[in-house]
């Protein structure tokens, strides 16, 4: 479907142009006419099949006919890097509209900058749950207090991680914040009767769409290496030598393995740096400016640090150890292979891995395959990392 099928403003067309999209992904040629409609939609999809556009481009298209300056479109997401994310996104589609996206979240930003923000003429805020109620309830400065009373469109994404990360009771009391009159969107990677709860309340009649049940773009080719824990470090170098690994996000189960990882991989010659919670909001926010600009090839990564990251170029996703669930797993090896370029996705297993291997293959409905690298002495004793 083509994007001016949907009858969208001629300067939003012209940020979808400049951002070089020619035809809609599948969520965007489902989402963009209902909720065009003014209808409340619940959106079963995962980040990168291209959901931020398909609720964006109506926001956008809706904003641009009231007035301008009032926030009227509040945008919920779990973590700061995909609230940067999707308001850098608005901005570059909406560059010729006018209209004005800010972010608002917790860690170095201070208070009364923000209050600024929620006050001064900007039209979408894109805003963690926290420090959101945070500033409703007057925060650190009880004579500032923020509202919400022009809000006509609220959209609630990766409704799924916000729960994870503890953000259900903030989400529900901001729901109080806001006006009854509105449309509501709701964006979930995974329904859980929680999040089933949350749609009961939030959404009026909502069309439901649903894109890829969970399973990764099949642009991305998965293998798996099986290896005991101890030569994982030694196999790694192995597949980084023999294969053509432009950029990675390399996942580890804990913040010190990513950091260990990665000062090990800067050792070995390899540009790489590790992302994870105990980084400060600014080091997070330069590893990945600079992971994003090609000046890193690999990113050392632990699960809650990486979700929702959207970068082009990443062509590999390497599984150092795995993740927890296979839902887990789809939302990592979603890093690589975005808007139908490829990427592969390696993961490194132990036998103890086997019976999540089998709920993966499970969910995705196929067989992974298996590599065994001729080369490689798995008899040979480990090498401290
Ligand atoms: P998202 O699922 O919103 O994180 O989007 C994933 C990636 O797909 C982003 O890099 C978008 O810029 C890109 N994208 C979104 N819509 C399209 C489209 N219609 N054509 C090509 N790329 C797109």
């Amino acid at each position: 479907m083509n994007f001016t099928e949907f009858n969208l403003n001629a300067q939003i067309l012209s940020g979808i142009q400049a951002e070089g999209y020619e035809v809609a992904t599948p969520i965007q040629a489902k989402a963009i006419p209902a909720i065009l409609d003014g209808r409340d939609v619940v959106g079963l999809a995962q980040t990168g099949t291209g959901k931020t556009a398909a609720f964006a481009l109506p926001l956008l298209q809706h904003l641009m006919a009231g007035p301008k300056g009032q926030l009227r479109g509040l945008i919920l997401a779990p973590t700061r890097e995909l609230a940067d994310q999707i308001c850098v996104a608005i901005n570059k589609l909406g560059a010729k509209t006018g209209l004005r996206c800010a972010t608002i979240y917790g860690g170095t930003v201070n208070y009364r900058e923000q209050y600024r923000t929620l006050r001064g003429g900007i039209d979408i805020v894109v805003a963690c749950p926290g420090r959101l109620l945070d500033l409703l309830q007057g925060g650190k400065n009880s004579r500032e207090q923020a509202n919400l009373h022009q809000v006509e469109i609220l959209v609630l994404d990766e409704a799924d991680h916000m729960f994870d990360l503890g953000f259900r009771e903030p989400i529900y009391h901001i729901l109080k914040y806001l006006p009854k009159q509105r449309q509501n969107l709701l964006f979930s990677a995974t329904m859980s009767s929680d999040i089933r709860l949350l749609a009961d309340k939030v959404l009026n009649n909502p069309v439901s769409i649903k894109i890829g049940e969970s399973a990764p773009a099949n642009t991305v080719t998965q293998t798996l290496y099986p290896v005991s824990e101890a030569l994982k470090t030694d196999l790694l170098e192995t597949i980084l030598q023999n294969n053509a690994v432009q950029s990675a996000i390399i996942f580890t189960r804990t913040k010190h393995r990513a950091k260990r990882l990665a000062e090990h991989l800067g050792h070995l010659g390899y540009k790489a740096t590790s992302f994870q919670g105990n980084l400060s909001q600014s080091k997070r926010k330069i590893a990945l400016g600079k992971f994003r600009r090609g000046e890193l090839k690999f990113l050392v990564a632990t699960d809650i640090a990486a979700r929702g990251i959207d970068i082009d170029h990443i062509s590999h996703v390497i599984n150092f150890d795995m993740p927890n669930t296979a839902i887990d797993y789809t939302h990592r090896i979603g890093r690589t292979g975005r808007a139908s370029k490829l990427g592969a996705a390696f993961s490194l297993i132990t036998n103890g891995d086997r019976r999540q291997i089998r709920s993966i293959e499970h969910l995705l409905k196929k067989r992974l395959e298996e590599c065994i690298i001729p080369e490689f002495d798995y008899k040979a004793k480990a090498k401290a990392p």
